[in-house]
């Protein structure tokens, strides 16, 4: 065994997420670490708080992140939602809503499966069927932007014919959140989660989430505690609560939060609308280059993530050695197909700060590269021009 210090390689992260981690935010995380009920960290909480709440474009009071990954997120939505019994519609059209439908079976809820198509946005009026032909439903999830196929659902209409209905909304945003327009109050959505790797550019292990009064009433009102202790609400607002007096829940892990603060200041400052105009303007640029290529979306175009971009592998490239030969080449990563989409698509990320001319760029050039080596179909030379073409445009 060789006992020293573990120095990571100098990578560019365009997959599904992480993404690249901004020299800021890694400062922030080296700082001291103080106590988890210091007041100075009390103070630190409710700035997060205050900033994950302009993030989400939302007042609602219980907004937070969970100390865990988005997956603990999510888990948190269903097991504080779904009491045994209750029936929820699950829209399904990537790997995510999947798992979604495994949270409601695990918290002894019935799931109503909305079965989309991969690579296509959820349909409301599947979604209004459903709940017309299961009037006793009690709450629609869906994920706002399916990471795993790139395509965007819209939130705002699922969410109206949940509450036309009496329903209440669970939605993933794990990779919305500062990427695309996410609005929690205007939209109506009930309990949402998020993660920090994706378009924050946080490292990867917090799940901010946000939940409605109205999402708090069916809270409180549970026959049945909540399964898991660690994620039950009612006992974490004890810690991330109203005013100076915090109890004791969990150690909140301190220097993560640190680095998420400094990732939700640095978007302030920014300005959610620039964000989000930043990632449609790259995309556009990556898109004209990819296509220029002869490469393909599989999304179409008016339900695309501009933050996710997925195409087609060309016939007869393999998908494993040109991932490595970007890799170690040029410590490019991109990200490979999820489950059904295993070997058949690439999922190209532009999330945060991985969201610049020079990602655009790099991966444009490095991918035409590595193509023209495994002598695959594409079209050679043409897609740092198209992509600068649409810079100028
Ligand atoms: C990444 C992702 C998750 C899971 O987040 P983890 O941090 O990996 O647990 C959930 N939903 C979507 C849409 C994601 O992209």
């Amino acid at each position: 065994m060789s006992s020293s210090s573990f120095q990571p390689p100098q990578r560019v992260l365009m997959g599904p997420g992480p993404s690249d981690v901004h020299p800021r935010v890694l400062a922030a995380l080296a700082k001291p670490t103080i106590g988890h009920l210091d007041p100075a960290f009390v103070g630190l909480m409710d700035e997060i708080k205050a900033e994950l709440q302009y993030a989400f474009q939302t007042a609602n009071e219980m907004t937070m992140p969970v100390s865990a990954p988005g997956s603990a997120g999510m888990e948190t939505c269903f097991a504080n939602l779904v009491e045994p019994g209750d029936e929820v519609v699950v829209c399904v059209n990537g790997v995510f809503g999947t798992r979604m439908k495994e949270n409601v079976i695990r918290c002894g809820g019935t799931p109503v499966i909305v079965e989309g198509e991969w690579g296509r946005a959820v349909d409301p009026d599947q979604v209004r069927d459903a709940l017309k032909a299961h009037p006793d439903a009690k709450i629609v999830a869906f994920v706002h932007a399916e990471t795993s196929t790139g395509a965007r659902s819209d939130a705002a209409a699922i969410a109206a014919i949940a509450r036309e209905h009496d329903c209440l909304s669970i939605v993933d945003t794990v990779t919305s959140l500062g990427g695309i327009e996410l609005k929690v109050d205007d939209w109506g959505l009930d309990a949402v989660y998020s993660g920090t790797q994706k378009c924050l550019s946080a490292p990867p292990g917090l799940s901010p989430v946000t939940f409605s009064a109205r999402a708090l009433e069916k809270l409180k009102a549970r026959a049945t505690p909540v399964q898991s202790w660690f994620l039950d609400l009612s006992l974490v607002m004890g810690y991330w609560g109203e005013g100076q007096q915090r109890s004791y829940h969990h150690t909140a892990p301190v220097n993560a939060l640190y680095g998420l603060h400094e990732a939700l200041v640095m978007l302030h400052e920014e300005g959610l609308e620039n964000a989000i105009a930043r990632h449609r303007r790259h995309h556009e640029a990556l898109k004209a280059g990819l296509e220029a290529m002869g490469l393909s979306y599989v999304v179409p175009q008016d339900e695309r993530l501009p933050q996710l971009n997925a195409v087609w592998i060309p016939d007869g490239v393999d998908d494993a050695s040109v991932r490595r030969r970007l890799l170690e080449d040029y410590g490019l990563e991109i990200g490979a197909g999820l489950g059904d989409f295993a070997g058949k698509v690439w999922r190209i990320g532009l999330m945060g700060a991985s969201c610049t001319k020079r990602h655009v760029l790099l991966c444009l050039s490095a991918l035409e590269t590595v193509l023209a080596e495994a002598q695959a179909p594409i079209e050679r030379g043409a897609a740092v021009e198209a992509a600068a073409a649409a810079y100028a445009a």
